[in-house]
């Protein structure tokens, strides 16, 4: 039997600027279902990228004197760094500048050609979100998530016939409703699915960089409609997703916009859509010019990769916004991972290579809730997976507290901690891989050794 397929997307990031925490924070969502779907046996599929093409970022281009090809080519490898720092294992990214892609994205104009029409696009544009705009979206009269001044354009252009979708989109949405999660997102999205769509403008003509549209040279295809589709040419043959990640600011691209131009060209849709919050820092919002601190490079190399990657997991529940504070970081990280999983691991180590261990039923994994870690997990609760995973961390401690090894040199007691910090090892891989391997190594061997400490405390 040929093993289930897994296959998850991030969104791929603007590169008009750096890549900083709130970017990192998605990844590292993604990462850790991926690796929990590998350690399952499927066959997953985690691509990541970056979006390349607009108007913004020829503008940045020019402001920091660069070609834009030369400059998003800087900005990718970035990414791609940052990353690698915290532990991302993607099995792909993907730029959009890539030519196989490109080619996509003209194939798949063709493809729907029946629903585009050329007209005039009058109205709001916000360059900043390379986003169109009605009356009723702008706030004071700007950009609603920038809040900044909004420029209204006149220019010919293609549209797709997204209006034509409302229908089946509604449809889709009460039919599965598991395509737009959370829920209360769903609502927001459905209210105004029901208000009527209009056309969406798919080409711009006042600047140069993006994907020639195949259907007028004067034309270059909208970075959205663009953007979108590397969900498909990056697909690799695993095509539906099972899971699209994105921020609150995506939510009518890929839950409105995306099924529609799938539904037009006759593919399979996404199983789901998951609209996530932002991140504050430090109860910030997240920008420029809180300068170097918010860059995930920094944040490793401050904190160590597995502490960033445990405390965005942990802290926050999955789809709110929530605040990066390193405060709470260095207290979770001192009492959680140093004192509870640090200690128990160190403890269990040295009374090993000090008395041995020997084989009997293990009563004390009993204990672990393993049901509900993987219902946590597969609902999108990854705090709640880490907290029971931390309630048996407990559990094994008090164990060793109440077993008293150390006097009794019960070589049982000692086995049964063994088994079960081999399981907890397990489980936090998808969260904390370097940590976990290391644990799993230091126990697997026959002369188990007290080993380096695995977290040292922050004062
Ligand atoms: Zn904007």
């Amino acid at each position: 039997m040929a093993n289930k397929k897994f296959y998850v997307t991030t969104a791929i990031d603007y590169v008009n600027a750096e890549p900083h925490i709130g970017h990192a924070y998605q990844k590292i969502i993604a990462d850790a279902i991926s690796r929990w779907h590998k350690q399952k046996g499927e066959k997953v599929w985690f691509l990541t990228g970056t979006d390349e093409h607009g108007k913004k970022i020829a503008i940045s281009a020019e402001n920091a004197g660069k070609k834009p090809k030369e400059f998003v080519d800087s900005i990718s490898k970035k990414f791609k760094e940052a990353w690698d720092k915290l532990d991302i294992g993607y099995d792909k990214f993907i730029r959009t500048t890539d030519k196989e892609h490109e080619k996509f994205v003209q194939d798949f104009v063709k493809k729907v050609e029946k629903d585009i029409y050329k007209g005039e696009y009058e109205g709001y544009y916000c360059t900043r979100c390379e986003a169109y705009y009605t009356e009723k979206d702008l706030d004071n009269g700007c950009c609603p998530y920038h809040k900044t001044k909004i420029e209204k354009i006149k220019e010919e252009t293609y549209f797709f016939k997204l209006s034509k979708y409302q229908d089946k989109l509604l449809r889709l949405y009460k039919e599965h409703p598991e395509f737009v999660l959370p829920k209360e997102r769903r609502n927001e999205i459905v209210n105004r699915v029901k208000e009527g769509l209009q056309d969406l403008s798919i080409t711009r003509t006042n600047f140069s960089w993006g994907i020639g549209f195949p259907l007028d040279k004067k034309h270059v295809v909208y970075v959205w409609f663009d953007a979108l589709l590397n969900y498909l040419s990056g697909a690799n043959g695993n095509w539906p997703a099972d899971l699209h990640l994105l921020g609150k600011d995506n939510g009518w691209f890929h839950a409105v916009i995306w099924p529609a131009m799938l539904l037009s060209a006759g593919y399979k849709l996404p199983k789901t859509v998951f609209i996530h919050g932002f991140l504050t820092f430090n109860g910030e919002k997240i920008s420029k010019s809180l300068g170097n601190v918010i860059s995930p490079n920094y944040l490793v190399e401050k904190y160590g990769v597995d502490s960033v990657r445990y405390f965005v997991l942990r802290n926050f529940v999955f789809g709110e916004d929530g605040d990066f504070s390193e405060k709470v970081l260095v207290e979770r990280y001192n009492n959680e991972l140093a004192n509870k999983l640090g200690n128990l691991v160190s403890r269990v180590a040295t009374l090993i290579e000090k008395n041995g261990i020997e084989k009997i039923q293990n009563k004390l994994i009993k204990k672990l809730k393993l049901k509900e870690i993987e219902e946590d997990f597969d609902n999108y609760e990854f705090d709640k997976a880490l907290n029971e995973i931390f309630a048996f961390i407990d559990i094994c401690n008090e164990y060793v507290q109440s077993k008293k090894p150390w006097e009794t040199k019960d070589k049982k007691v000692l086995y049964e901690l063994k088994e079960s910090i081999l399981k907890i090892a397990e489980l936090l891989y998808p969260f904390i891989p370097s940590t976990s391997e290391k644990i799993t190594k230091q126990f697997s061997v026959k002369n188990i050794e007290k080993g380096e400490i695995l977290f040292r405390k922050i004062e």
